[in-house]
């Protein structure tokens, strides 16, 4: 990743949402994107010019487009549509985006649009995060990267975030994923925790 000092950057055109620009290059706010805040913990994967990437909750497309700055292709799924026209917009500006208007628990609904992935990553906010990821490891390169952004409170708010955390690993090693590195995104980000996996058998049924 790129950093100018202690701030995170991406090359690419700005605008997108009133980003900041430094040294000709798009500042990238942890609190505004948890795969920022992600790396200003210190951990994550580096994303790569060569690198597919399939992403899952795609919004108005804020992350979406830091990540297109990195990478060959980023195929970004969002199923409401009012983000799906912002979204639609970040995919007019970069041509390595490919905005599909689909739900992500239903990923036969985009396989024949979906390449083998090299990362995939997901922040959903649902109930049923860990199944729908492991849904959409189908697409996922054995050997390579899951970066799932999990919101305890979505999943269950009876439950302690740290159980909800101890529940979604067992659930992603029992789908054929290696957890590499884990981390609370706090202060960036409350209640949200990166899980961060390698493929290691192949799974899913996309
Ligand atoms: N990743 C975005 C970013 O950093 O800019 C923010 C994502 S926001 C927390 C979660 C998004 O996931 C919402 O836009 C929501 O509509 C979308 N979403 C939730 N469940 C989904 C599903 N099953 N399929 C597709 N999109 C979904």
């Amino acid at each position: 990743m790129i950093w100018i000092g202690d701030v995170l950057v991406s090359r690419g055109e700005g605008g997108v949402y009133n980003e900041r620009m430094l040294g000709g290059a798009r500042v990238w706010d942890p609190y505004r994107s948890k795969l920022a805040a992600l790396y200003f913990t210190g951990t994550g994967r580096d994303i790569t010019q060569e690198m597919r990437v399939l992403y899952l909750g795609a919004a108005n497309g804020t992350t979406v487009s830091h990540v297109a700055d990195c990478a060959e292709v980023v195929y970004a799924v969002e199923f409401a549509p009012r983000p799906m026209q912002d979204l639609l917009e970040v995919a007019r500006r970069r041509r390595n985006v490919v905005p599909i208007m689909a739900d992500a628990a239903r990923p036969e609904q985009y396989a024949p649009l979906v390449e083998a992935v090299d990362l995939l990553y997901q922040d959903v906010a649902q109930p049923e995060q860990a199944a729908i990821v492991l849904r959409n490891c189908a697409f996922l390169k054995t050997g390579g990267d899951l970066i799932l952004m999990l919101k305890t409170r979505s999943v269950d708010v009876r439950k302690e975030p740290g159980e909800v955390f101890r529940d979604t690993a067992d659930a992603l090693e029992a789908g054929g994923l290696e957890i590499t590195e884990s981390v609370w995104l706090a202060p960036y980000h409350q209640d949200h925790a990166a899980i961060i996996c390698r493929k290691i058998r192949t799974g899913g049924s996309a």
